[in-house]
Protein backbone atom coordinates (compact mmCIF):
# COMPACT_ATOMS: atom_id res chain seq x y z
CA UNK A 1 0.00 0.00 0.00
CA UNK A 2 1.14 3.75 -0.11
CA UNK A 3 2.99 5.62 2.06
CA UNK A 4 -0.29 7.77 2.39
CA UNK A 5 -2.70 5.33 2.63
CA UNK A 6 -1.14 3.23 5.37
CA UNK A 7 -0.55 6.83 6.94
CA UNK A 8 -4.30 7.68 6.51
CA UNK A 9 -5.64 4.34 7.58
CA UNK A 10 -3.55 4.58 11.13
CA UNK A 11 -5.08 7.74 11.77
CA UNK A 12 -8.64 6.66 11.48
CA UNK A 13 -7.93 3.93 13.34
CA UNK A 14 -6.83 5.94 16.08
CA UNK A 15 -9.60 8.15 16.27
CA UNK A 16 -11.98 4.87 16.19
CA UNK A 17 -10.35 3.63 19.14
CA UNK A 18 -10.33 6.40 20.89
CA UNK A 19 -14.25 6.46 19.86
CA UNK A 20 -15.31 2.83 20.45
CA UNK A 21 -13.79 3.05 23.86
CA UNK A 22 -15.18 5.61 25.01
CA UNK A 23 -18.80 4.47 24.38
CA UNK A 24 -17.46 1.09 26.72
CA UNK A 25 -17.82 2.02 30.09
CA UNK A 26 -16.88 -1.59 31.44
CA UNK A 27 -13.68 -1.56 30.04
CA UNK A 28 -10.69 -0.95 32.45
CA UNK A 29 -7.58 0.08 30.39
CA UNK A 30 -6.88 2.27 27.19
CA UNK A 31 -6.98 -0.18 24.46
CA UNK A 32 -3.28 -0.27 22.30
CA UNK A 33 -3.52 -1.02 18.85
CA UNK A 34 -0.93 -4.00 18.15
CA UNK A 35 0.01 -3.24 14.42
CA UNK A 36 0.56 -7.05 13.02
CA UNK A 37 3.34 -6.94 10.55
CA UNK A 38 3.80 -10.11 9.50
CA UNK A 39 5.03 -10.15 5.61
CA UNK A 40 5.49 -6.19 5.60
CA UNK A 41 9.16 -5.01 4.86
CA UNK A 42 10.95 -2.69 6.94
CA UNK A 43 10.05 0.66 4.81
CA UNK A 44 5.99 0.00 5.13
CA UNK A 45 6.50 -0.73 9.13
CA UNK A 46 8.90 2.17 8.83
CA UNK A 47 5.73 4.36 7.94
CA UNK A 48 4.10 3.58 11.51
CA UNK A 49 7.44 4.47 13.32
CA UNK A 50 7.68 7.75 11.54
CA UNK A 51 4.08 8.37 12.85
CA UNK A 52 4.88 8.06 16.09
CA UNK A 53 3.75 4.04 16.38
CA UNK A 54 5.64 2.11 18.28
CA UNK A 55 4.14 -1.77 19.33
CA UNK A 56 4.29 -4.03 16.85
CA UNK A 57 3.74 -8.07 16.51
CA UNK A 58 5.02 -10.46 14.78
CA UNK A 59 4.31 -14.21 13.54
CA UNK A 60 8.01 -15.73 13.03
CA UNK A 61 11.02 -15.58 14.82
CA UNK A 62 12.77 -15.46 11.60
CA UNK A 63 11.16 -13.08 10.17
CA UNK A 64 11.27 -10.83 13.20
CA UNK A 65 15.21 -11.37 13.33
CA UNK A 66 15.79 -10.32 9.73
CA UNK A 67 13.24 -7.13 10.34
CA UNK A 68 13.65 -5.80 13.60
CA UNK A 69 17.11 -5.80 15.02
CA UNK A 70 17.91 -2.56 13.24
CA UNK A 71 15.14 -0.80 13.59
CA UNK A 72 15.21 -1.04 17.37
CA UNK A 73 18.62 0.11 17.43
CA UNK A 74 16.99 3.31 15.64
CA UNK A 75 13.95 3.42 17.79
CA UNK A 76 14.55 2.20 21.29
CA UNK A 77 11.49 2.58 22.76
CA UNK A 78 9.93 0.16 20.18
CA UNK A 79 8.00 -2.69 21.89
CA UNK A 80 8.08 -6.13 19.41
CA UNK A 81 5.50 -8.64 20.49
CA UNK A 82 5.50 -12.57 19.26
CA UNK A 83 1.48 -13.17 18.14
CA UNK A 84 2.08 -16.56 16.49
CA UNK A 85 3.50 -20.26 17.69
CA UNK A 86 6.58 -19.95 19.38
CA UNK A 87 8.59 -23.61 18.69
CA UNK A 88 10.90 -24.91 21.81
CA UNK A 89 14.29 -24.36 19.61
CA UNK A 90 13.42 -20.84 18.73
CA UNK A 91 13.17 -19.66 23.04
CA UNK A 92 16.93 -18.23 22.61
CA UNK A 93 15.91 -15.74 19.94
CA UNK A 94 12.64 -15.04 20.83
CA UNK A 95 13.79 -14.27 24.42
CA UNK A 96 16.06 -11.99 22.67
CA UNK A 97 14.04 -10.38 20.55
CA UNK A 98 10.83 -10.15 21.83
CA UNK A 99 9.45 -7.69 24.69
CA UNK A 100 6.21 -9.55 25.77
CA UNK A 101 5.41 -13.27 23.94
CA UNK A 102 1.61 -13.31 23.37
CA UNK A 103 1.43 -17.10 22.47
CA UNK A 104 2.72 -18.89 25.71
CA UNK A 105 0.18 -22.01 25.43
CA UNK A 106 2.05 -25.14 27.37
CA UNK A 107 4.21 -26.07 30.14
CA UNK A 108 7.25 -27.59 28.30
CA UNK A 109 7.48 -23.77 26.57
CA UNK A 110 7.14 -21.98 29.88
CA UNK A 111 9.60 -23.60 31.15
CA UNK A 112 12.47 -23.41 28.93
CA UNK A 113 11.35 -19.44 28.38
CA UNK A 114 12.16 -19.20 32.28
CA UNK A 115 15.49 -21.00 31.73
CA UNK A 116 16.42 -18.93 28.85
CA UNK A 117 15.02 -15.37 30.71
CA UNK A 118 17.48 -16.50 33.12
CA UNK A 119 20.03 -16.96 31.45
CA UNK A 120 19.59 -13.68 29.38
CA UNK A 121 19.31 -11.84 33.05
CA UNK A 122 15.54 -10.99 31.86
CA UNK A 123 12.10 -11.70 33.28
CA UNK A 124 10.05 -12.42 29.87
CA UNK A 125 6.66 -10.86 29.89
CA UNK A 126 4.21 -13.30 28.30
CA UNK A 127 0.81 -13.55 27.94
CA UNK A 128 -0.75 -16.67 27.87
CA UNK A 129 -2.97 -17.82 24.45
CA UNK A 130 -6.37 -19.23 24.76
CA UNK A 131 -8.19 -21.88 22.70
CA UNK A 132 -11.58 -20.72 22.98
CA UNK A 133 -13.04 -22.35 20.42
CA UNK A 134 -11.49 -25.17 21.32
CA UNK A 135 -9.95 -25.81 17.89
CA UNK A 136 -8.16 -28.68 17.32
CA UNK A 137 -6.07 -27.08 14.67
CA UNK A 138 -5.59 -24.08 16.90
CA UNK A 139 -2.81 -23.35 19.35
CA UNK A 140 -3.88 -21.95 22.66
CA UNK A 141 -4.32 -23.58 26.50
CA UNK A 142 -7.78 -25.46 26.43
CA UNK A 143 -9.81 -23.83 28.63
CA UNK A 144 -10.65 -26.08 31.16
CA UNK A 145 -6.86 -26.50 31.74
CA UNK A 146 -6.13 -22.30 32.16
CA UNK A 147 -6.38 -22.40 35.75
CA UNK A 148 -3.37 -24.60 36.03
CA UNK A 149 -1.55 -23.33 33.83
CA UNK A 150 -1.67 -19.48 35.04
CA UNK A 151 -0.76 -20.99 38.85
CA UNK A 152 2.30 -22.48 37.02
CA UNK A 153 2.74 -19.57 35.44
CA UNK A 154 2.89 -17.89 38.26
CA UNK A 155 5.51 -19.86 39.96
CA UNK A 156 8.14 -19.46 37.66
CA UNK A 157 10.75 -16.69 38.48
CA UNK A 158 11.92 -15.37 35.57
CA UNK A 159 8.15 -15.04 33.63
CA UNK A 160 6.00 -12.43 33.91
CA UNK A 161 2.47 -12.81 33.54
CA UNK A 162 0.65 -9.99 31.71
CA UNK A 163 -2.58 -11.13 30.58
CA UNK A 164 -4.75 -13.16 27.99
CA UNK A 165 -4.68 -13.80 24.25
CA UNK A 166 -6.98 -15.51 21.81
CA UNK A 167 -8.02 -15.70 18.48
CA UNK A 168 -11.82 -16.69 18.13
CA UNK A 169 -13.28 -19.41 15.51
CA UNK A 170 -13.57 -17.49 12.19
CA UNK A 171 -16.80 -17.30 10.53
CA UNK A 172 -19.26 -17.29 13.78
CA UNK A 173 -19.49 -13.99 15.98
CA UNK A 174 -16.80 -14.05 18.51
CA UNK A 175 -18.86 -11.59 21.41
CA UNK A 176 -19.74 -14.97 23.33
CA UNK A 177 -15.66 -15.31 23.35
CA UNK A 178 -14.32 -12.45 24.07
CA UNK A 179 -17.15 -12.11 26.86
CA UNK A 180 -15.37 -15.23 28.42
CA UNK A 181 -12.04 -14.08 28.10
CA UNK A 182 -12.83 -10.78 29.90
CA UNK A 183 -14.28 -12.91 32.79
CA UNK A 184 -11.00 -14.79 33.15
CA UNK A 185 -9.02 -11.39 32.89
CA UNK A 186 -10.89 -10.28 35.71
CA UNK A 187 -11.33 -13.96 37.62
CA UNK A 188 -7.06 -14.27 37.65
CA UNK A 189 -6.59 -10.11 37.74
CA UNK A 190 -4.39 -9.81 34.78
CA UNK A 191 -3.43 -6.30 33.30
CA UNK A 192 -3.69 -7.23 30.03
CA UNK A 193 -6.65 -8.65 27.23
CA UNK A 194 -5.12 -9.15 23.59
CA UNK A 195 -8.07 -9.74 21.26
CA UNK A 196 -9.85 -8.52 18.30
CA UNK A 197 -8.15 -7.84 14.67
CA UNK A 198 -9.34 -6.14 11.43
CA UNK A 199 -12.51 -7.99 11.36
CA UNK A 200 -13.66 -7.81 14.96
CA UNK A 201 -11.86 -5.36 16.73
CA UNK A 202 -14.87 -2.99 17.44
CA UNK A 203 -17.06 -5.89 19.40
CA UNK A 204 -13.15 -6.76 21.13
CA UNK A 205 -12.98 -3.33 22.29
CA UNK A 206 -16.60 -3.95 23.96
CA UNK A 207 -15.32 -6.21 25.92
CA UNK A 208 -12.38 -4.81 27.36
CA UNK A 209 -9.54 -5.76 25.31
CA UNK A 210 -6.85 -3.46 26.22
CA UNK A 211 -4.89 -4.32 23.08
CA UNK A 212 -6.19 -4.99 19.55
CA UNK A 213 -4.00 -6.45 17.17
CA UNK A 214 -4.46 -4.97 13.16
CA UNK A 215 -3.02 -6.24 10.29
CA UNK A 216 -5.17 -5.38 6.92
CA UNK A 217 -6.93 -2.69 8.38
CA UNK A 218 -3.21 -0.96 8.56
CA UNK A 219 -0.92 -1.96 5.77
CA UNK A 220 -3.86 -3.36 3.53
CA UNK A 221 -4.35 -7.13 2.17
CA UNK A 222 -1.64 -9.00 2.34
CA UNK A 223 0.26 -10.48 -0.65
CA UNK A 224 1.09 -14.22 0.80
C1 LIG B 1 -2.13 -11.60 11.29
C2 LIG B 1 -2.62 -11.58 12.68
C3 LIG B 1 -3.40 -10.52 13.16
C4 LIG B 1 -3.88 -9.38 12.27
O1 LIG B 1 -4.84 -9.88 11.38
P1 LIG B 1 -5.69 -8.88 10.44
O2 LIG B 1 -6.94 -9.66 10.18
O3 LIG B 1 -4.85 -8.68 9.24
O4 LIG B 1 -5.93 -7.65 11.20
C5 LIG B 1 -3.77 -10.53 14.49
N1 LIG B 1 -3.40 -11.54 15.32
C6 LIG B 1 -2.67 -12.58 14.90
C7 LIG B 1 -2.31 -13.65 15.86
C8 LIG B 1 -2.26 -12.64 13.56
O5 LIG B 1 -1.56 -13.69 13.15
Amino acid sequence: MQQVVVIEQYGRYLADVANQHQKCPLSRALVKILAASKTRTQEEVGVLLEQGHRLFGENRVQEADAKWPDLKARYPDIALHMIGPLQSNKVAEAVRLFDVIETLDRPKLLYALDDEASKQGKRQAVMVQVNIGEEPQKAGVAPDALPAFIADCRKVAHIELRGLMCVPPAGIPPAPYFALMQQWQREYDLAELSMGMSGDWQEAVRFGATEIRLGTALFGPRES
